[in-house]
């Protein structure tokens, strides 16, 4: 039966439902807080196949147009050496650049101004016996049978339905950036175009792999190469000031490139000159913006309240270390439209809830104690499995 739904959030998890949720003939409207179509600044993900496979599946597209296969995991020595190198193919893509092909998708029917409301902040939502309805900060309304919030990892649904289940700092917070391939000396290029290179040291690891470029061009010489680097903060003083940006405003998720303060910049720069192997140092610093994400936990214990169901990072936030964040939110959204599609919207619910809730904890516990090994306890050895991305598991 086809039914009126809502997604609140238009990022890569609300965007995947909604496709597969229109395809399944429900009526469907997103609603996007941004007032412009969302840009992350191409920040580079481990694209695993729940991300990618409503866009080979269902909208036709190739992989390889979309990613960049890597096919070797190589850990550095501090002096450059090689410490570790094996086959494994891994697929790299940018946030927007699946983006962009979710939201051609989703808009390939036409009406995507009416489907897809920019400008639209969810401030209040209610769930009925038999229906949801929401209201944004623009004024307008919304009600229909099912709330789907998509709304991320500061989710105002999550904070009104599970207050207890707050942000827990992780103890560390991602450096990032991204450099055109060009402006590499082209032999280094070449060899981290081929690899997930790795350096681990104490109480910190850094990795570098190639995206597409912010056009999503995976072209030999147009590509980007990222970097991620996970470093230690304590919680009050020290982190307060690295989210205080430029100007003095205090931060809360993230320092976007453009804002951090120069002398958190310099520091970084002269850290990784100073500690990280060349062909990595290199990277960073040929960076022209450097950004931080602050790396939290967030685990909840529901995710469906009445009509209203939450999905994504707005239910499990997972620390990134198995590169599967995107793919849990996708995957949120393909249990979903599968429940939907053999059971009346209660059912479905009650279906989908416990498998969901499993996949998200498993998650959580996983990247947990890869957080712990690597910040904490100094006991990731380089080439170690357990390290290998993967939702459902290492590999998988
Ligand atoms: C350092 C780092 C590295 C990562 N690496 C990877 C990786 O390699 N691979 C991977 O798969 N994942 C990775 N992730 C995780 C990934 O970015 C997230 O898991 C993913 O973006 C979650 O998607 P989402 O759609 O649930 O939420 P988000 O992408 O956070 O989207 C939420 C959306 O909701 C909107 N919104 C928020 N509040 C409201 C409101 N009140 N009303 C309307 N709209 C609202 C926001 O504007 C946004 O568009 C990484 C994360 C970090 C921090």
């Amino acid at each position: 039966m086809a039914n009126r739904i809502g997604v609140v959030g238009g990022s890569l998890g609300g965007l995947t439902a909604a496709c597969l949720l229109r395809d399944a003939g429900h009526d469907v409207t997103v609603f996007e807080r941004s007032s412009r179509e969302l840009e992350q600044r191409g920040a580079g993900i481990g694209f695993l196949r729940a991300t990618y496979r409503y866009l080979v599946e269902h909208a036709g597209l190739d992989v390889s147009t979309i990613s960049i296969e890597t096919s070797h995991i190589r850990y550095l020595n501090r002096d450059g050496s090689i410490a570790h190198d094996s086959n494994h193919s891994y697929l790299f893509s940018s946030w927007n650049t699946v983006y962009r092909k979710l939201l051609d998708a989703y808009g390939s029917t036409g009406d995507l101004e009416d489907r897809y409301r920019l400008g639209h902040e969810l401030v209040d939502f209610s769930s009925s016996g038999n229906g949801a309805a929401a209201t944004f900060g623009n004024g307008s309304t919304w009600e229909g049978d099912l709330l789907i919030a998509a709304d991320g990892i500061g989710s105002i649904v999550r904070e009104r339905l599970q207050p207890q289940a707050l942000r827990s700092y992780a103890g560390y917070v991602a450096w990032r950036g991204m450099v055109p391939e060009s402006q590499l000396d082209p032999a280094l290029a070449a060899q981290l175009c081929d690899a997930i290179t790795y350096y681990v040291y104490a109480n910190s690891h850094i990795l570098v792999y190639p995206i597409p470029n912010n056009q999503g061009s995976v072209a030999e010489g147009d590509r980007l190469i990222n970097f991620v680097w996970y470093r230690n903060y304590l919680q009050g003083g020290e982190l307060t000031d690295l989210l205080t940006d430029r100007s003095g405003q205090r931060r809360d998720l993230s320092v976007p490139p453009g804002a951090m303060a120069d002398h958190h910049d310099a520091e970084a720069r002269a850290t990784a000159t100073a500690r990280l192997p060349h062909q990595i140092a290199a990277v960073v610093e040929a960076t022209d913006e450097l950004f931080v994400q602050v790396i939290y936990d967030i685990d909840v214990d529901q995710m469906v309240f009445g009509r209203v169901a939450i999905l994504g990072d707005a239910a499990f936030a997972a620390r990134p270390h198995a590169a599967a964040g995107t793919a849990k939110a996708a995957e949120d959204g393909w249990a979903l439209a599968a429940a939907l599609g053999s059971h009346d919207i209660d059912q479905a619910l009650a279906v989908w809830e416990p498998t969901q809730l499993a996949l998200g904890r498993d998650l959580q516990e996983r990247t947990r104690r890869i957080g712990l090994r690597s910040q904490v306890e100094n006991t990731w050895t380089p080439g170690d499995p357990d390290f290998i991305f993967g939702l459902h598991k290492p590999g998988d």
